[in-house]
């Protein structure tokens, strides 16, 4: 194979524009055990991705198109659509080389796939990531549009086997854009009938995962406990709020953005509030003495720079990816008696809240309600009960425990639908769509 791999996705898409290809995809053929590639010259990434064993999980479709405008390729990666369509948002970031975007790809859509499973939603599992173009300017509203209403077409070509949403690097605006040209997109601006801002229910889903690793610990709860919680953004400033309804004696917050931090000093005038201005890239919040740690900012804060510090019993955030290595940092956690909740488990609500968009709005949704209870079974407090003593029973640390439970319920085909994902995937292939785009 040429050294694609290594290449920047820039010079790739130029490749690709020179053979004239401007859609192309690698599919899972189950019954011949293999990955196919859309166009020959492109199996040698087909016979990469089926032998990585690092990031490749038998991914159902990857389907990709380049841009008529940019050196941008624009791609939707679907892991599994046993329990539904794929669903989960879509990154707009920079990568070095193609094998960065693809690893990126893979990882986050086999991630939402365990998720949405895990969160007993009737969706499967996928994840848009889009390169950056470094010669053009990617916060020019202009560039903005012109890439995002062509992500949206390329979305409608796929069939709904993937339905998009906001992720890193993408926002309201983005979404409203791709909403423009595909009806298969949630978390659009209310103003369109969008479910809106998730970061409150996702802060009440934090509280629900604090709230069962106390039972499972001690049989206790929140009240005079203290609590450090890195980030006050959208989640994390609503979170402080929650803990002191709780009844926290002390929370310890942290933020890069001293306006942040300021807001919050005056709305919580009189409480005992303890504010930290952090620095890019600072993880000291996580190793303060306090009895839980919530990351609310970043991830891969749970490193072995961090977990041999931290004091704290329990941690319990809402970023996405608090494991620097998820196999390592989960079981270096464990060794130290730490409670660890999978962040996959306590921040679904971002995904929760507007997965099931299309179904219209209820007050007080009991769809969505019943992951903040304690009743329903797939409810965030008692998945994370059930993931807890399964790992101190088993030996096994959270995180892992976590992701077996998930992978079991991704099993579980969709109870009206089906395995219809695959369907749509077969269709594709076989109609021809690689053949489709206009040229790039
Ligand atoms: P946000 O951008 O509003 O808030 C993040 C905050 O962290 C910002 O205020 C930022 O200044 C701060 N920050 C960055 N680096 C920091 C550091 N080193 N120390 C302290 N503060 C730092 O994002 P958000 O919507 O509140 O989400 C927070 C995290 O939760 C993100 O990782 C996000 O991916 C994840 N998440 C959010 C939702 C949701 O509903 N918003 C759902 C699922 C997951």
């Amino acid at each position: 194979m040429r050294d694609w791999m290594r290449w920047r996705p820039e010079a790739f898409a130029a490749f690709l524009r020179e053979h004239r290809i401007s859609r192309f995809y690698f599919v899972y053929d189950d019954a011949r055990g293999r990955v196919i590639a859309s166009h020959e010259l492109l199996q040698p990434i087909a016979e990469f991705l089926q032998h990585d064993r690092r990031d490749f999980a038998r991914h159902e479709g990857i389907f990709c198109q380049v841009s008529r405008h940019f050196d941008v390729i624009m791609g939707a990666f679907v892991h599994k659509t046993v329990r539904g369509q794929s669903q989960g948002g879509t990154r707009f970031w920079q990568y070095d080389t193609v094998e960065a975007y693809l690893r990126d790809g893979l990882r986050l859509s086999l991630g939402m796939t365990r998720k949405n499973a895990l969160a007993g939603l009737w969706w499967g599992g996928g994840k848009g990531v889009i390169t950056r173009d470094r010669q053009a300017d990617h916060r020019d509203p202009q560039i903005r549009e012109t890439i995002f209403k062509e992500y949206g077409s390329f979305i409608t070509s796929i069939r709904g086997c993937y339905v998009t949403a906001e992720d890193v690097g993408t926002n309201t605006e983005d979404m409203a854009n791709i909403f423009s040209r595909t009806r298969f997109v949630t978390c659009i601006p209310e103003a369109y009938g969008g479910s809106g801002n998730p970061s409150i229910a996702t802060a009440r889903g934090v509280v629900c995962g604090m709230e069962a690793a106390l039972e499972f610990l001690q049989g206790d709860s929140l009240a005079g406990k203290t609590v450090a919680v890195q980030g006050v953004g959208h989640v994390g400033a609503a979170l402080v709020g929650f803990l002191f309804e709780k009844g926290v004696e002390k929370i310890i917050a942290s933020d890069i953005d001293a306006g942040l931090l300021e807001a919050l000093k005056k709305r919580y005038a009189g409480r005992n509030l303890e504010l930290r201005l952090a620095s890019i890239g600072d993880n000291s919040l996580a190793t303060v003495p306090c009895d839980l740690f919530a990351p609310c900012a970043t991830g891969a804060v749970l490193n072995p720079q961090t977990i041999p510090d931290i004091k704290a019993r329990i941690i319990c955030g809402a970023a996405n990816n608090q494991l620097e290595d998820p196999i390592r940092d989960d079981a270096l956690l464990a060794e130290r008696g730490i409670i660890y909740v999978p962040d996959f488990l306590v921040n679904r609500m971002g995904i929760v809240n507007c997965s099931n968009e299309q179904y219209g709005y209820v007050n007080h949704d009991e769809m969505i309600e019943r992951h903040l209870g304690r009743k329903w079974e797939h409810s965030i407090y008692l998945t994370t009960l059930r993931v807890l003593k399964t790992a101190r029973e088993s030996g096994e640390p959270p995180g892992q425990v976590a992701n077996k439970l998930a992978d079991q319920l991704a099993e579980q085909p969709h109870p009206i639908f089906g395995h219809r994902g695959k369907q749509i995937i077969r269709s594709l292939v076989d109609s021809g769509w690689h053949e489709t785009g206009e040229p790039a």
